[in-house]
């Protein structure tokens, strides 16, 4: 009998996995917020992906934070800011030596989460598959990418990555994960503020190639003070690469910011500042960047953390 995979989070990611795991016939359980939540997803009669326009329902069974069965892999699918406490309320359900993959963009919750579950193995992941929410419980998967999973501590891959096989979900283990998600988000630093701050889309930054380039410069600088050096290898080459892979795309921090939502910024660009403060480094172009995009926040009435 395979192991259940618990899904924290019925959001894109959350569902982009549950319902393709389901699809391939391994059990799946979600785990929603609270029994209003349960209510309103029993309604609606479960999760549906829409995939090349073709919308499919998946009935995916689902419980509250404070079901009674013990979990022995847990994909945390929660946006970074939540999951330290969503994990929080898992963690009695955890059995000795439970997985958990964690799913979020950015540096800082991953390790956050991992503090406080010191009985199970966390795996952390980054992932260039794309989805959104078109309703509640209904996900469009955006665009096809790629899930690279690694445990910096540990360096075997664990057996069910033949589940993600069969499951379709196109992944590689990385012994490097590590240089993998700061390599993303100092991407996501040298372009996803700026678009925001210039209200544009990605491609609008070639009209700031100047401001690009210092940002990669302190970003390359601030990696390999945190022992990176191959996370900061030609960044700036592939950030412009990047922006003109992606010229036609709003980021994901436009997005969040257009449609009044949270952005993940304090494990992005804040993440990347508080480095460089521990580090002693003076990057100023990097900290005027994160105090023009906490203004921005602010006076568009959205959190600013
Ligand atoms: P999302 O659509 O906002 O989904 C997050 C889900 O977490 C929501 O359904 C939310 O519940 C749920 N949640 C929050 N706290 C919870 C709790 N205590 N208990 C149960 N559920 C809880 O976010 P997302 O886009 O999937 O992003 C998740 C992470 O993946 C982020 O770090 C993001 O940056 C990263 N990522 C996303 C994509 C993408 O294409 N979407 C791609 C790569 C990486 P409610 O529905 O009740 O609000």
């Amino acid at each position: 009998m395979s192991t259940t995979w618990h899904v924290l989070g019925a959001g894109s990611l959350g569902t982009l996995w549950a319902t393709r795991l389901a699809r391939a016939g391994l059990p799946v359980r979600l785990i929603l917020r609270d029994t209003a939540r349960l209510q309103a997803y029993e309604m609606a009669g479960g999760l549906t992906l829409v995939e090349h326009g073709e919308a499919q329902l998946y009935p995916v069974p689902a419980e509250t934070p404070d079901g009674i069965e013990p979990i022995n892999r847990l994909l945390v699918a929660c946006k970074a800011y939540d999951a330290e406490k969503a994990v929080e309320q898992l963690a009695p359900r955890l059995s000795p030596g439970a997985e958990l993959i964690l799913l979020q963009n950015g540096l800082g919750s991953q390790d956050a989460v991992a503090a406080q579950v010191p009985q199970a193995r966390c795996i952390y992941a980054s992932s260039t598959e794309g989805a959104f929410r078109d309703s509640d419980w209904r996900v469009v998967f955006a665009g096809h990418g790629f899930t690279w999973l690694g445990d910096a501590g540990h360096p075997v891959a664990p057996i069910w990555l033949d589940d993600l096989s069969a499951a379709g979900i196109p992944h590689e283990w990385s012994t490097e994960i590590l240089t993998r998600l700061w390599r993303k988000l100092a991407l996501n630093c040298a372009i996803n503020p700026l678009t925001v701050l210039h209200d544009c889309r990605n491609g609008g930054l070639l009209e700031h190639h100047c401001e690009v380039a210092t940002l990669c410069g302190e970003l390359t600088e601030l990696l390999e003070r945190c022992g990176q050096p191959a996370a900061a290898e030609n960044l700036q080459q592939e950030v412009e690469r990047v922006i003109l892979a992606t010229a036609a795309n709003y980021s994901s921090m436009y997005q969040d910011v257009s449609n009044r939502r949270r952005t993940e910024i304090s494990y992005l660009l804040g993440y990347a500042c508080k480095a460089s403060d521990r580090h002693q480094l003076n990057l100023p172009h990097l900290n005027q960047l994160q105090q023009r995009l906490i203004a921005r926040l602010l006076s568009l009435g959205l959190p600013s953390d």
